[in-house]
């Protein structure tokens, strides 16, 4: 589904992702962890272009990351992302956030595209928010929005930088529960997230970055118990 060969990336003199290779594979789910700095976030970003890579390759579906144009509007469609900050458009409602792309970029008509972007609101549980403006939701209703309108353009990969932890703790639960319903139904996620029951109950997969490298590769239950490197130890020691 992904794979990555080979990827550096500098900014300016900075080494942000050191000689990454990653495959990953149709229905799996990873969780990232690293310290601030590691390059999570930049690793998300090249992933769907939002920055592009100093060398090295990227496939998505065996496909090289286009240039520009449609083609690269239907990439970003094919990787959905979320953010941390929600970035939901303040001037539209909640089921135009949601159609606004799949009219656009998918060609659905506006019908079509209004009953599934209702019945992912349904999905996300914030139908009843459909007409509201995203400032008149709460900070877990608008990532669950956010969430649906990545759903709307029917992605192939959804990736997921840090979705919670710009909320308030009480409304991290009902995002974290709506990113585990789609893990269950095969969705191929990448996941930046420090949440560790999270990663224990959803994931198949932990990376740990530091300094831009991919220091451990391995599954949830390892890495939590048995972290091989020291630099992995030391982290878990200041999280848990
Ligand atoms: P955090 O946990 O704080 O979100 P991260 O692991 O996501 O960190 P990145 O945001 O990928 O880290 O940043 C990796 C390094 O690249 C950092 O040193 C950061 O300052 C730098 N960096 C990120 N984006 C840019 C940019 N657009 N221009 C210059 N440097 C950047
Ligand atoms: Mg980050």
């Amino acid at each position: 589904m992904i794979r990555v060969s080979a990827v550096d990336k500098y900014f300016g003199s900075l080494h942000v992702l050191s000689d990454i290779d990653l495959e990953i594979p149709r229905g799996q789910v990873v969780v990232v962890l690293g310290p601030s700095g590691s390059g999570k976030s930049t690793l998300c970003r090249v992933l769907n272009r939002l920055e592009v890579v100093s060398s090295g390759s990227i496939l998505v579906d065996g496909v090289p990351l286009p240039e520009e144009g449609r083609a690269l509007a239907e990439l970003r469609a094919d990787v959905g992302m979320v953010f941390q900050q929600f970035n939901l458009f303040a001037h539209k409602s909640i089921i135009d956030n949601v159609t606004l792309g799949p009219v656009k970029v998918r060609k659905l008509g506006k019908d079509e595209a209004r009953e599934e972007g209702m019945r992912l609101l349904r999905r996300v549980g914030i139908a009843d928010q459909a007409e509201k403006y995203p400032a008149q939701l709460s900070g877990g209703q608008q990532q669950r929005a956010a969430i649906a309108r990545a759903l709307a353009m029917r992605p192939k990969v959804m990736l997921f930088d840090e979705p919670t932890s710009a909320l308030d703790p009480e409304m991290v639960s009902e995002v974290l529960e709506v990113m585990a319903d789609l893990a269950e139904e095969g969705m191929t996620m990448l996941v930046v997230s420090h949440e560790m029951g999270f990663a224990r109950r959803a994931a198949h997969r932990v990376l740990f970055m530091a300094d831009g490298e991919v220091v451990e590769d391995t599954t949830p239950r390892r890495f939590f118990e048995e972290p091989e490197s020291d630099r992995a130890k030391d982290f878990l020691g200041k999280i848990l």
